[in-house]
């Protein structure tokens, strides 16, 4: 979303403290290129690294040739070598990680590889660096740099630590407390990450007013800007080989870019000429949001809040100032307020409408908003943090228009109703790209040297023209490499024939049935995975009791704490929907079994969904088997992938959903999941467990 926080999905939480060598390690060379545009590691070809008796062999404890992994290692090299793009799928066991990082540090060019999850982001730099770096340079004398970035709000700002600390405007003793453990420990900090603060709450309020988001950051112009961490990670980011960043930063700093129009200061990440994206099933979604545009009542709010935090601090707190900020406020509050009613997610399909009843309202939010902006520029001798209010108050201006206003085909208008406590309600306007594949392509596709795409679930019958198309990557080359683990004999595949329809309301007893069943040969151990909280809280209420194994549901604990009592218990059962579809990895036999209840269509009359299919329709296409069925697809081959995650796993994976036999579609999702032997009978599936 152009809502210019930068804020990505790393959160700070559970990271222990580390100091700056944790975060880069400079290499030998400190000049402004990528210290190993000398290509370290380029004098072993990628064969004699990975196959049997190479480097690999000879420095990894658990080495196994993996063909898989050198095949990948040689496309990704390939790619870079020809400044192409490259699509390739390696499933679970490859060890795609090393087959790219690999062929990235031979090639001597500066490298971003950007994931969906801060887990990755941290084996990366943890782990596979550091054992590269080892592998490759066993005497020491030479090391990889590589900085490990993080969304900008989880930094501290220290112009406004500054400034509170002459200003001092805190709310309670928790705040109290809270600051001076923050400003004792930036006098210390090298890296302003606020993971080093282990006691400071996820949610502090505090600490929202003191991150270094971009839309409150008045750059080169900061009096802070030299000491400034953000600029220290720009820094160290211009001087690294490898850059580990997560899709939710890549994408904002993109974003932030193309609204600077290239200025020499605007972004974070340096350029690269090779970009890798892992877990990259998950960029249409992240793009989609960050390409959008989102309004929202709460950021007027916080618009409000930050000004008058200012003029507070400043001393400019004017009756002038002040009534145009409680317009603002009022305006903004009354105008959201008449927004459509509806459930969560739903179209804006009357903007018109909406507008021609409620124009004066509308009309009077942006003229409030152009008063504040010139309020702020008509200050005298105003300080340099005042221009970022007034722009951020004409972009506001801007956006809202934008999303009222604008006519575009390929736009997608729509509004989100999000509960926030018992009474509270978030209410925000969206806009989001139906295609994101014409952007992506004008935007970064054509822009970059090498794009690596890889996931291990991105080819959906064995092929991947659906993700290349989905997110506009042409002339790439595509790979899709068998995996490493023996299916056959690691997982079985149920499907139940005799269940009724999932769609049917006969369906959830009898599911729960059979899910009972089920745990008792496998004794437990099973993550059941549903794709609507409603039937996951229907089956656990109906199984409550009528098992002997201990249960979790998804909603009781956060995911971690939920993740770790699975762990820790045995025989457990845990409940949950998407969040733990993907991205979650328990080895071992403490996890036996994965149950899902039925195909994961993406639910239809979701905006963005709706208008996708729509838009593919109207374009000639079949939305059904161009859009929905491979996206199902791909996430039944994530929820399935949380069985095996070794090559000493082994389990059941099983859909109650025999749409998937019944179905002419049903070939299509049964052709894209690993080679499991596959059965329909609960004799076969006690056979397996040894019953
Ligand atoms: S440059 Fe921006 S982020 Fe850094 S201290 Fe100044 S205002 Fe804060």
């Amino acid at each position: 979303m152009l809502d210019g926080t930068g804020e990505g999905g790393t959160s700070a939480d559970g990271l222990c403290y580390f100091n700056l060598s944790d975060y880069y390690r400079d290499s030998v060379s400190s000049s402004f290129q990528p210290a190993s545009s000398a290509a370290p590691g380029g004098t072993i070809s990628l064969y004699n690294f990975f196959s049997p008796g190479g480097l690999l062999s000879q420095t990894h404890p658990a080495y196994e040739f993996r063909r898989g992994q050198l095949q990948m290692a040689q496309a990704v090299g390939q790619a870079i070598e020809e400044r192409r793009h490259l699509i390739v799928e390696a499933g679970t066991g490859t060890g795609k990680t090393l087959a790219y990082l690999m062929p990235a540090i031979r090639s001597g060019k500066r490298v971003i590889i950007s994931t969906g999850t801060k887990n990755l982001q941290e084996q990366l730099f943890y782990k596979d660096v550091p054992f590269l770096e080892k592998a490759l340079f066993p005497d020491g004398n030479r090391a990889l740099s590589v900085c490990y970035m993080k969304g900008r709000n989880n930094y501290l700002c220290r112009r406004k630590l500054y400034e509170l600390t002459e200003q001092p405007v805190l709310n309670g003793l928790d705040e109290i407390e809270q600051y001076r453990a923050i400003a004792a420990w930036e006098q210390t900090t090298r890296t302003g990450d606020r993971a080093e603060l282990a006691d400071l709450p996820e949610a502090s309020a505090l600490w929202h007013k003191l991150d270094a988001r971009a839309d409150t950051c008045t750059g080169q112009k900061c009096s802070s800007w030299d000491k400034c961490f953000i600029t220290e990670m720009r820094r160290r980011a211009l001087e690294s080989d490898i850059v580990i960043v997560n899709h939710h930063l890549f994408f904002a700093d993109l974003g932030i870019k193309q609204q600077a129009e290239g200025a020499p200061d605007a972004g974070i990440l340096p350029d690269a000429a090779v970009v890798i994206f892992d877990e990259a099933h998950e960029l249409e979604d992240v793009a989609g949001s960050y390409f959008g545009i989102s309004v929202s009542a709460a950021r007027f709010e916080e618009l409000c809040r930050d000004i008058e935090n200012f003029l507070q601090r400043n001393h400019n707190y004017t009756a002038s100032f002040s009534g145009a900020i409680k317009t603002l406020r009022e305006r903004s509050a009354f105008f959201f307020s008449l927004l459509p009613e509806g459930d969560s997610r739903f179209a804006f399909e009357n903007r018109h409408e909406f507008l021609e009843e409620n124009g004066d309202e509308f009309l009077a939010v942006q003229q409030s908003l152009v008063r504040i902006a010139s309020e702020i520029e008509n200050m005298p001798s105003k300080p340099e943090e005042a221009f970022s209010f007034a722009r951020r108050a004409q972009e506001f201006h801007v956006q809202l228009g934008f999303v009222l206003e604008h006519e575009d085909p390929n736009t997608v208008f729509w509004i989100e109703r999000r509960r926030a406590g018992r009474e509270k309600q978030h209410v925000s306007l969206q806009a989001t790209p139906i295609d994101v594949g014409p952007v992506l392509r004008e935007a970064l596709w054509s822009k970059l040297d090498t794009a690596i795409l890889t996931s291990a679930t991105l080819a959906v019958g064995g092929a991947l023209d659906y993700i290349r198309s989905r997110l506009g990557v042409d002339h790439a080359r595509n790979v899709v490499l068998p995996s490493h683990f023996d299916y056959q004999n690691q997982a079985l595949f149920y499907v139940p024939p005799d269940l009724p329809d999932p769609r049917t309301p006969q369906f959830a007893s009898k599911a729960a049935e059979r899910i009972r069943k089920l745990l008792e040969i496998t004794r437990g151990r099973a993550f059941v995975l549903f794709t609507s909280y409603a039937q996951m809280r229907d089956i656990y209420q109906r199984l409550l009791g009528e098992i002997e194994f201990p249960m979790l549901l998804q909603g009781d604990a956060p995911k971690s704490a939920l993740l770790e009592e699975f762990r820790a218990t045995p025989h457990c059962v845990l409940f949950a929907t998407s969040s733990f579809w993907q991205g979650v990895d328990v080895q071992g036999e403490q996890l036996s079994c994965v149950i899902i209840d039925r195909l994961p269509f993406a639910v239809p009359s979701d905006p963005v969904v709706a208008a996708r299919v729509k838009a593919i329709d109207s374009n000639g296409g079949n939305a059904f088997f161009d859009y929905q069925v491979p996206a199902a697809v791909i996430t039944l081959k994530q929820g399935f992938g949380r069985l095996i995650r070794s090559l000493h796993d082994r389990g059941l994976v099983a859909l109650l959903d025999n749409r998937i036999l019944k179905k002419q579609y049903g070939r299509i999702f049964v052709d894209s999941l690993p080679n499991y032997r596959r059965s329909t009978d609960l004799n076969v599936v006690e056979q397996w467990f040894g019953l």
